[in-house]
């Protein structure tokens, strides 16, 4: 699946709960998508769910910002870097952000940062719509 058929499918999932959470305040969304709930609640948010899994090996696990605001993609490629084209890339620049490099594309790997996963950094970007807060991710 492409980052964008993922991103979209992505965007409508997240819709539908917030749907369904409207009574609560921003507070209580934001705790609703902790992974003890998430993985409980909304088994088929996340394809890790059904063998309790997390994404990054961290306690405290937050979904809301799954994927992550500062995530930049191009499908069609940033630049090249000599015979490599760049596909996607972190927009902070983040200490904990890495890269995987193959002959032909160098990808993000957000495997070792928690930024997007933790509670103080989704209540300052928190917005209802995921989209709103996701909106200069994909770069086209
Ligand atoms: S490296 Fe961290 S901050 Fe940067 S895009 Fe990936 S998850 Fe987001």
């Amino acid at each position: 699946m492409s980052y964008k058929k993922w991103f979209d499918e992505h965007a409508k999932k997240h819709q539908i709960i917030m749907d369904k959470l409207t009574q609560l305040n921003d507070k209580e969304v934001i705790e609703y998508f902790r992974f003890e709930n998430m993985v409980k609640n909304e088994p088929n948010f996340c394809p890790l769910y059904k063998e309790n899994k997390k994404c990054h090996d961290t306690q405290k696990l937050n979904c809301y910002l799954c994927a992550c605001p500062n995530f930049r993609f191009n499908e069609n490629g940033f630049a090249k870097e000599g015979k490599m084209t760049l596909f996607s890339k972190c927009d902070i620049k983040s200490p904990e952000g890495d890269r995987f490099i193959s002959e032909n594309a160098i990808h993000q790997n957000c495997a070792g940062c928690i930024v997007p996963h933790k509670e103080h950094y989704i209540e300052k970007v928190f917005d209802r719509s995921w989209l709103h807060i996701m909106r200069k991710v994909p770069c086209e």
